[in-house]
């Protein structure tokens, strides 16, 4: 068993080895530019996109040409929000919400400096956001929903189908950010907003490659990146083909990835057994009806949040999303559910995923139980 043990898959995977054994090749021999088109290299490299970026479309139920390479899911949010709403001449409005990814947030924090109005829906303390709350904030002027499908530091779901519908009732464009929703809930054979966004690292493929599924053939959307006119002039840039080849390989493992469920299940409910028989008294659970298996998210109160990494430095946790990390400011997602900042400070997520075996949940377990008993300890 390997320690620390990896208990922040919601950060990153590792790439999976099938997905490994399909890059290779394009990192090597077959290493073209697909924008060759003189000679076999870039041959290869373009039939191995055009086949990655055929089936990635098939698991959405699309053609090839829906689908737009980015370098993850920040890019493709950006692509998504601002380059749908460069169209407009004037300044309209938006609906997001508070736990958003930053790569939400700040694009509509900056939208909003050019004008734009833009209504942040409020969770509730289960991290709960409802269609209902989305019905009160559309206004004549509403030309963007742009709401995740899966909470990244929760692991709440949203009501995305109802939300869908309230979306295509009012004709307003629905943007998603799945990055934490593929490989973790069913996507296929279901309605879907008209934008989705997704990343390679987030679902064992690898880094620096995600992309935007545009459900929505008619959107019109404008480049951020110019250059070379790659991706029909959405996005510019020579196409990675190895990263390419393996997102798409990420992909076709997806149904594999959910088989898993019950074991993430299953020691969920041992871990928050664990901690409501041993710390009930000190215990935020921020869970809600609807969350996905492999995440759990908890605060503990009248602990210090700074030492409590160390402490437990035998497992791999954060207490957030990675990308906030380093700012040193409490989760802005645990305290919009109506923490303190020392609670949110003093906050655990646990995701697990492919590679976790029982043996180490089984470690986990009770290695956590005993470093809380003594941190309360301590603390009296
Ligand atoms: N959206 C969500 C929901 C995420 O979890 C992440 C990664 N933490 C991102 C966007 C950013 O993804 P990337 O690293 O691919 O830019």
């Amino acid at each position: 068993m390997n320690k620390p043990i990896y208990l922040d898959y919601a950060a990153t995977t590792p790439v999976h080895p099938t997905v490994l054994e399909h890059m290779l090749p394009y990192l090597q021999g077959k290493f073209g530019n697909a924008g060759s088109e003189q000679h076999l290299y870039g041959w290869e490299a373009e039939e191995a996109i055009v086949e990655a970026r055929t089936s990635i479309a098939h698991y959405f139920g699309g053609k090839a040409k829906q689908v737009i390479f980015t370098s993850g899911a920040t890019e493709s949010n950006n692509l998504a929000i601002q380059g749908f709403l460069k169209q407009f001449e004037k300044p309209g409005h938006i609906i997001s919400s508070k736990i958003e990814h930053k790569a939400v947030l700040e694009v509509c924090k900056y939208l909003e400096s050019t004008g734009w109005q833009v209504t942040y829906l409020s969770p509730n303390t289960l991290g709960e956001i409802t269609a209902q709350q989305v019905v009160e904030a559309i206004r004549p002027e509403t030309k963007l929903v742009s709401l995740m499908w899966v909470n990244n530091e929760l692991g709440s779901i949203l009501p995305i189908d109802e939300i869908l519908l309230i979306c295509k009732a009012h004709q307003i464009i629905f943007h998603s950010d799945a990055t934490q929703a593929l490989g973790k809930i069913d996507l296929q054979n279901r309605s879907l907003p008209d934008m989705i966004t997704f990343s390679g690292h987030k679902m064992y493929g690898p880094k620096g490659i995600g992309g935007l599924y545009l459900t929505n053939t008619s959107i019109s959307l404008q480049p951020l990146v110019f250059g070379g006119n790659q991706e029909r002039g959405l996005r510019s840039g020579t196409l990675p083909t190895h990263q390419i080849v393996g997102l798409a390989s990420a992909f076709k493992l997806l149904p594999e990835m959910l088989e898993k469920a019950s074991f993430y299940e299953f020691w969920k409910q041992k871990m928050i057994k664990m901690l409501q028989q041993h710390f009930e008294s000190h215990l935020i659970l921020h869970t809600s009806q609807s969350v996905v298996p492999q995440i759990l998210n908890f605060s503990l109160k009248g602990v210090d949040g700074e030492n409590l990494f160390e402490i437990l430095s035998d497992l791999a946790l954060s207490n957030g999303s990675a990308c906030n990390a380093k700012t040193k400011n409490p989760s802005y997602v645990i305290k919009a559910l109506g923490c303190s900042d020392a609670e949110a400070f003093a906050t655990i997520r646990l995701s697990m995923g492919w590679m976790n075996t029982a043996e180490e949940m089984e470690y986990a377990l009770g290695y956590l139980e005993e470093k809380l008993k003594q941190v309360y300890e301590r603390v009296g």
